[in-house]
């Protein structure tokens, strides 16, 4: 189907981006690698008489390192993220599971910015931006700037902290530099989305677990963090039996959707098994 017809505004600074919105106010949506959005317009679930394109704000492009911390732009696209060499060292998990989405087309187009804004409860790369602990930069009315924890961003499904007449511009992700990084994907048919994805990076020291962070994807109705099995996996040796034993609870309180591809409790079973494996590939056992 063909979109209904709207304006096109594509302005050069967030500034302007965020005047434009405050100016057409519920009329307007913001327009990043149109990987979800078209679609969207496309099956006219959503018929804005404004779009507004981010693609010509230099400032929302690019990754830079500011000390212990990388700065992405929200309008960073996928593949520039997996071609950093500074996000494969210090953030290797983002890298792990943006490889897993979809395909070289869709990964050239879409936006972690719009990706993470989207907020798709199966998307790949909400976990991962948990689990390393990233926090959020929100630019609104009056050049007014604010940071939000990762705990914090998710709000519900298809919902996050970024309100009306707002932008994401920014993630920070800390450095984890010299950690292992596993994504652990669980699909039918390849280029699907997750049906469960685990995202696992651990430090290790001696072939014991000194740190781990542990994300999931489609397991409720946000990303989560299974900061439980972080903690239980501290100290342990990277074998499987030590492994099994300390993610055996990841499921717990979580509350994934039945669907098609598998009812809640099938997911909860994959979400122990997958974690299994991700935290033991990413400990590099
Ligand atoms: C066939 C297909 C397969 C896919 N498979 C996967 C997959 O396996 N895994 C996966 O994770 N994803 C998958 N995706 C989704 C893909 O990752 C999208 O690129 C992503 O969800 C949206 O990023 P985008 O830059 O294209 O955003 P857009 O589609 O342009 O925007 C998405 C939403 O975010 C808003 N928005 C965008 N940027 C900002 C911003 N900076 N500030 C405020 N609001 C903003 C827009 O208004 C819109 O509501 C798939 C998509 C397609 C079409």
């Amino acid at each position: 189907m063909i979109p209904a017809q709207f304006d096109y505004i594509a302005p050069s600074s967030v500034e302007e981006a965020i005047r434009a919105l405050a100016e057409h106010g519920d009329d307007a949506k913001v327009l990043a690698g149109g990987q979800s959005l078209l679609p969207i317009l496309r099956m006219r679930l959503n018929a804005p008489g404004v779009v507004i394109d981010l693609g010509r704000i230099g400032e929302l492009q690019g990754i830079t390192e500011e000390g212990d911390t990388l700065v992405i732009g929200a309008m960073t696209t996928y593949a520039a993220v997996l071609a950093s060499e500074a996000v494969g060292t210090h953030a290797a998990l983002l890298s792990k599971a943006i490889q897993t989405v979809a395909d070289p087309q869709i990964r050239h187009r879409g936006t972690i910015g719009g990706a993470l804004v989207h907020a798709d409860p199966a998307g790949d790369v909400g976990a991962p931006a948990l689990a390393l602990g990233a926090e959020f930069v929100i630019a609104g009315p009056g050049g007014s700037s604010r940071t939000v924890a990762g705990d914090d961003f998710f709000e519900d499904l298809f919902t996050t902290a970024v309100g009306e007449g707002e932008l994401l511009t920014h993630i920070r992700v800390p450095k984890h530099t010299g950690w292992g990084a596993h994504y652990e994907k669980f699909v039918r048919v390849s280029h699907q989305w997750s049906i469960v994805g685990i995202a696992a990076t651990v430090r290790s020291e001696g072939g014991s677990i000194a740190e781990a962070r542990v994300g999931l994807t489609n397991m409720g109705s946000t990303p989560l963090r299974a900061k439980a099995v972080e903690e239980a996996l501290v100290g342990k040796p990277a074998t499987d039996e030590a492994v099994r034993a300390a993610v055996a609870s990841v499921a717990e309180g979580t509350n994934p959707p039945s669907d098609l591809n598998g009812d809640s409790d099938y997911r909860k079973h994959l979400a122990t098994v997958l974690t299994r494996r991700a935290v033991l590939a990413a400990a590099g056992a």
